[in-house]
């Protein structure tokens, strides 16, 4: 059956493509490629299943137009920028969570605490030159003794707050963070240099250089730039300031993590990627929900996996230096990050990082041995592709920012047996629109879209049984909102 064979290689070709760019971006090279199977009748196939929708009313899914205004603020993502952050910040030369931080030492430039005044002093910068647009602030507690914490430490997260500028729309809040602190081969060594260019000065300088270009612009919904500490301790920083968000009832849409995104300089690096980690079942997940989940096959439909989504057709619609490739997982085998900290306390949140990690260069002492350099040091560190990475964060974050609230209580009718499906969604506060997504169930992003104009319910002869359906908000400029994908009504 070579036909047969050849549709499917074909097939799965175009699956693994999916994740790394929106469809219209795709047909040309993946027409090429198709064509140089050499068959006929697959071509002629395949060329149906992508030209014709497989509703007369959809099109094919696109993420909007883009925002001039968010177009032109991504072009001011500047590498040097990005390289000087990343020099200062390995200049303390260790951010170790446990290093000094009493004031002799914070005037020395030495430790975590001069690294922390250092980053302050930057956010309270670039707010003096949006005239004051930026909260600038601390988030500090002890932590008790564990594993990699010998005794009560003070650790201290620092944050820029761009508020909203609609009153409802600014209790909205996308979120950025890079971990600061570092360390080198010895977790307890607290004087010994410990660099941490890549891991994770680069993340710490994504999240302020988005800070520096978009306090420029305003939104209406909140923006917090986020730098922690002790992540490499057991993402103690991470933790706190998620509880604390969940405590104080804060309404985070979407976090970002970026962590070792400087594209380390090895042959086998690939500077046109990052990966995009994203969890299946959500951690926190009740069992009555899992249960739920696994009765819809609702297993790839996360909230967090919306927001890889949502950076897939962000990378399609910006001039972004780096696109997303998207990872089905929470995180690498063995490895862990902020963003699961945010998972735990029930926010979507992602993880961003270089698409292949040289561990020479990650928590090691600075050395040579055999002519094998080691140490995580700015040398490695690729800052056109930090800048590529900070353009792509940055343009998920404007987007989430400028749109609507993702419609509430979306729900999918399962009253009857029948071939219609019909969704139903609350109004979301500033939106002009609404689409409903439909995709396979197979597929790894949302194929297509069909306008609901300002209604709350929309009924599609698809079968629900077939595709998985997803609703989002619009507002008048085009800025989607995340989607939702409904729950069963019965
Ligand atoms: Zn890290």
């Amino acid at each position: 059956m070579p036909l047969a064979e050849n549709c499917r290689s074909t097939r799965r070709a175009r699956l693994s493509l999916h994740s790394l760019v929106p469809p219209m971006k795709r047909r040309v090279p993946m027409l090429t490629r198709i064509a140089k199977s050499g068959s006929l009748g697959c071509l002629l196939r395949l060329l149906s299943m992508l030209l014709l929708p497989s509703y007369s009313g959809a099109q094919q899914l696109n993420a909007g137009p883009p925002d001039p205004q968010i177009a032109a603020a991504l072009t001011q993502v500047s590498a040097k920028r990005i390289q000087t952050t990343v020099d200062k910040l390995v200049s303390f030369p260790t951010r170790s969570t446990i290093s000094a931080q009493d004031p002799a030492a914070i005037a020395a430039g030495r430790g975590i605490g001069a690294a922390r005044e250092w980053i302050k002093s930057e956010f309270e910068r670039y707010s003096r030159d949006c005239g004051g647009c930026l909260e600038v602030k601390n988030d500090t507690f002890t932590e008790a003794p564990a594993e990699r914490i010998p005794k009560p430490i003070e650790i201290t997260n620092v944050y820029a707050v761009l508020r909203g500028a609609d009153p409802e729309g600014s209790k909205r809040i996308v979120l950025v963070s890079g971990h600061y602190d570092s360390r080198n081969s010895d977790p307890l060594d607290v004087s010994g240099p410990a660099p941490g260019a890549n891991d994770d000065a680069s993340g710490t300088a994504v999240s302020l250089e988005c800070a520096r270009v978009l306090s420029k612009l305003r939104f209406p919904a909140t923006i917090v730039f986020l730098a922690v500490a002790g992540e490499e301790q057991g993402l103690n920083g991470s933790r706190h300031f998620a509880q604390m968000a969940k405590t104080a009832g804060w309404d985070i849409e979407a976090v970002l993590n970026n962590d070792i995104v400087g594209g380390d300089r090895s042959a086998q690096q690939d500077t046109g990627v990052v990966r995009v980690f994203s969890e299946g079942l959500p951690v926190n997940a009740d069992p009555a929900s899992i249960r739920l989940l696994r009765s819809v096959g609702g297993e790839g439909d996360s909230p967090s996996r919306q927001v890889a989504r949502y950076l897939a057709e962000a990378g399609g619609t910006y001039n972004t230096g780096v696109k997303p490739m998207l990872v089905f997982r929470p995180d690498r085998y063995l490895r862990g990050g902020d963003h699961s900290a945010f998972n735990q306390e029930g926010f979507a949140a992602v993880r961003l990082t270089e698409f292949r990690e040289d561990y020479n260069h990650q928590h090691q002492n600075v050395r040579t041995e055999n002519g094998v350099e080691y140490g995580d040091l700015p040398k490695f560190v690729n800052f056109d592709y930090v800048a590529g990475v900070a353009q792509l964060n940055a343009a998920v974050l404007a987007s989430l920012a400028s749109a609507p609230a993702p419609p509430g209580k979306v729900r999918l009718s399962t009253r009857g047996v029948e071939n219609d499906s019909t969704l139903s969604w609350e109004a979301s506060d500033r939106a002009t629109g609404y689409e409903v997504l439909w995709r396979a169930t197979t597929s790894p992003v949302w194929e297509h879209a069909q306008s609901a104009g300002n209604a709350t319910s929309l009924t599609l002869p698809l079968s629900k049984d077939n595709v998985i359906f997803a609703v989002r908000a619009l507002d008048r400029e085009g800025h989607r909102s995340l989607a939702v994908v409904p729950v069963p009504e019965r």
